[in-house]
Order: structure tokens, then C-alpha cells, then sequence
């Protein structure tokens, strides 16, 4: 069976690579459970530049051990796009306002930047980056998003980090009301997942 490493530390992605992937007969793999342990500097100035950054250097690593010299390798760089705010946290989105502050926190602090401004002005999206590295050092990287809006007050449990604020009008709702498998079948990660199917 062939071997992909998705490089993430985040079991949340795994989750829904492994859903997607499973069944093209790959052994999805995270780094931990590939036993690498890698610095990776994310210092691109695009989605695009930061997944390929981090999927290059685990391919690297991979390229000095034996036993993963046949692993494909893939990473992705995601994050939130506010329109008003030009593109911001846009790349930052990890990092806006530190690392370590909570999403409460960070999600209170967009709604109050937007304080007073109209729904056709509070445009925004998620963005997913996706890329891949083969072990011939062959590489591919593709973009999915998903358009919606920042709401006035936080909704939902489900999902992570931006979910709560950010609301998608065909579903009256915002990401994180939705349903995990329901997020899933619109949402950026998921849609650069099964258009990076084309190139393995
Ligand atoms: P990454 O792990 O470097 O790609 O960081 C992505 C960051 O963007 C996350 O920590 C979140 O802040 C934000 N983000 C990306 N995708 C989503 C999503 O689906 N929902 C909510 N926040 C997201």
C-alpha cells in the first residue's frame, strides 16, 4: 500500500484526510505516527508558498530515511480572508493577536473591528492551500474556498478557531452550527482534498 504523510500536528485535519483518502488505498499517515519530528519555519507570504514550505521539508526528511524514501508527502496552509480588513488575519490567522490567545478572544475582537459595518460590507472567506511533494521531488498545489460572511455575534459549537463567527447565507447559519460531515462536503479543506485527488 502506498504511503502519504499529511504533515500536521492537527488530528482534526487528519480526521478528514483519512475520511477522503481512505478509500484511494493510501496508508494516511501523520507525522507523529511516521516518527518525524521536524522543524518547519512557515515564513511564505501566501497560502500557496507555506503548504509548499511544509511539505517540502518533511519530504526532505523523508528523503534521508530509508524507510519513508517511498512516502508522498502533502500539507496544507488554510486560514480566514475578511474582505473590510483587507484579507486579514489572512496567513496570520494562526498567529493574529498570539498564538496562545483564545478564540473567544480572537473571534470577539474581529466583531468589534466590524463594529457598525453592513453585511454586504463583512464579506469573507476561508482559504485552503493544498500541496504535495512526491518522492522524485515533483510538486502540486492547488486552492479550495469557501465564501461567506462575519456574523455580529458568535454561533455554534462544532468545528474550531473562526467557526463561530464566520456564516455562510445558503445555510443561515455559520460553520460551526454545522454538522462536521456537513462542513466537510462544502468547506475549502475539503474541496482542495478532492481536487488534489487528480494528481496521486
Ligand atoms: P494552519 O494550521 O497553519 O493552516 O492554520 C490555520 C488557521 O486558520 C487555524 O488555526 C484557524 O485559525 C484558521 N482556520 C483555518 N481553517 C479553518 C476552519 O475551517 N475553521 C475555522 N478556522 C480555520
Amino acid at each position: 500500500m502506498k504511503r502519504l504523510i499529511f504533515a500536521t500536528g492537527n488530528e482534526g485535519k487528519m480526521k478528514e484526510i483519512r475520511a477522503i483518502y481512505s478509500e484511494m488505498g493510501y496508508e494516511v499517515m501523520s507525522m507523529k505516527q511516521a516518527g518525524i519530528d521536524v522543524d518547519i519555519v512557515e515564513d511564505g507570504k501566501t497560502f500557496e508558498e507555506n503548504a509548499v514550505i511544509k511539505a517540502s521539508t518533511v519530504q526532505n526528511y523523508c528523503a534521508s530515511h530509508d524507510e519513508l524514501k517511498d512516502a508522498i508527502v502533502m500539507a496544507d496552509d488554510s486560514g480566514l480572508e475578511i474582505d473590510y480588513l483587507n484579507k486579514e488575519p489572512g496567513v496570520y490567522s494562526a498567529r493574529y493577536m498570539g498564538e496562545d490567545t483564545s478564540y473567544d478572544i480572537k473571534n470577539a475582537n474581529l466583531i468589534e473591528r466590524l463594529d457598525g459595518v453592513p453585511k454586504e460590507q463583512r464579506t469573507a472567506r476561508f482559504v485552503c492551500a493544498m500541496a504535495v511533494v512526491f518522492p522524485d521531488g515533483r510538486s502540486e498545489v492547488c486552492r479550495g474556498t469557501i465564501e461567506g460572511y462575519i456574523g455580529y455575534e458568535p454561533m455554534g459549537e462544532n468545528g474550531f478557531g473562526y467557526d463561530p463567527i464566520f456564516y455562510v447565507d445558503e445555510f443561515g447559519c455559520s460553520t460551526a452550527a454545522m454538522s462536521p460531515e456537513q462542513k466537510n462536503r462544502i468547506s475549502h479543506r475539503g474541496q482542495a482534498l478532492q481536487m488534489m485527488k487528480k494528481y496521486l
